[in-house]
């Protein structure tokens, strides 16, 4: 079978940059690293780290209380999520009383500071994204009070009647195309909407380069990546609607060989926070079939 990769796929700068700030506080081991959640969404490359003493604690959403376990002989560390957190949870986590870096993506960090100043100047904000993903939730809380997260048309609908004014961002892993379609929509309602495009670069490169392995051959797609993976799920969303089969792996123990013998040529993807050990064994499991 021919597999042809996708050019951007795996770590995108965001994740690499949470990465390495985990890896560098945990000095090979010497200290211990406390994410409050996933650092990011791939269990595999979770896994890895834990060999190095960076230990997921809490919850996926980052909202309940963390109960850790000190080392008595050596020192822990916080490292934050590369998704971000709300400044309650930054005030929570700080108040640990434990050394404390920040992994957010600053293209997280950028829709976090959009959020906050339209919101001090009296803005009511809308969120385009998935009102449980930890992103959205961390974002919200930069709202004052007045962020409203929608993710689909009818989702407008439900929105309060705005007396001032109002501005959209998107969290950064959604669909341009249905950003810009509910942009649209509530401009209907407020001319005056302010629109921040907020959908980050290395998701908007991995969709066009998902588009172009069409354009190469490829039968069917596989995309790989973590359950909880939004950037992974919306790629897997979009090789769909263009009627490909489409395979969602998170390592390459998931290939059936019978699904996918019958096609010649096959596209391989991966999300933002896929390692590069697992893309090359897929592609390895794939070229052998
Ligand atoms: S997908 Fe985008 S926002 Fe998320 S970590 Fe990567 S660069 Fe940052």
């Amino acid at each position: 079978m021919k597999v042809i990769r996708a050019k951007s796929a795996g770590f995108c700068w965001g994740v690499e940059r949470a990465i390495q700030i985990a890896r560098e506080e945990a000095q090979g081991g010497a200290r211990r690293v406390y994410t409050d959640g996933p650092l990011i969404h791939n269990k595999q490359m979770m896994e890895a780290l834990s060999k190095e003493d960076v230990q997921e604690v809490g919850d996926y959403q980052s909202s309940q209380a963390l109960d850790l376990e000190q080392s008595a002989d050596k020192e822990s560390v916080v490292v934050v999520r590369a998704h971000g957190i709300s400044p309650q949870r930054r005030e929570y986590l700080k108040g640990l009383g434990l050394p404390f870096r920040d992994g957010t993506c600053p293209d997280v960090g950028i829709i976090a500071g959009k959020v906050k100043s339209h919101a001090e100047r009296g803005f009511d904000v809308v969120i385009f994204g998935d009102p449980k993903h930890p992103e959205v939730i961390g974002l919200l809380g930069y709202s004052k009070g007045r962020g409203h997260v929608v993710n689909t048309l009818e989702d407008l609908e439900e929105l309060p009647n705005f007396k001032g004014e109002v501005a959209m961002v998107s969290q950064s892993t959604m669909f341009t195309h249905e950003f810009k379609k509910l942009t649209s929509k509530l401009a209907e309602s407020y001319p005056q909407l302010v629109v921040f495009d907020t959908i980050c670069g290395a998701t908007k490169e991995r969709q066009s380069d998902l588009v172009a392995l069409f354009k190469e051959g490829a039968e069917a797609i596989v995309v790989i990546g973590g359950k909880h993976s939004a950037n992974t799920l919306k790629l897997a969303k979009l090789a769909s609607s263009h009627k490909r089969p489409t395979f969602h792996v998170e390592t390459a123990d998931d290939i059936i060989p019978a699904e996918v013998s019958k096609f010649a040529t096959v596209g391989v993807t991966a999300g933002a926070s896929t390692p590069e050990f697992i893309i090359r064994s897929v592609c390895e499991r794939l070229e052998a079939i």
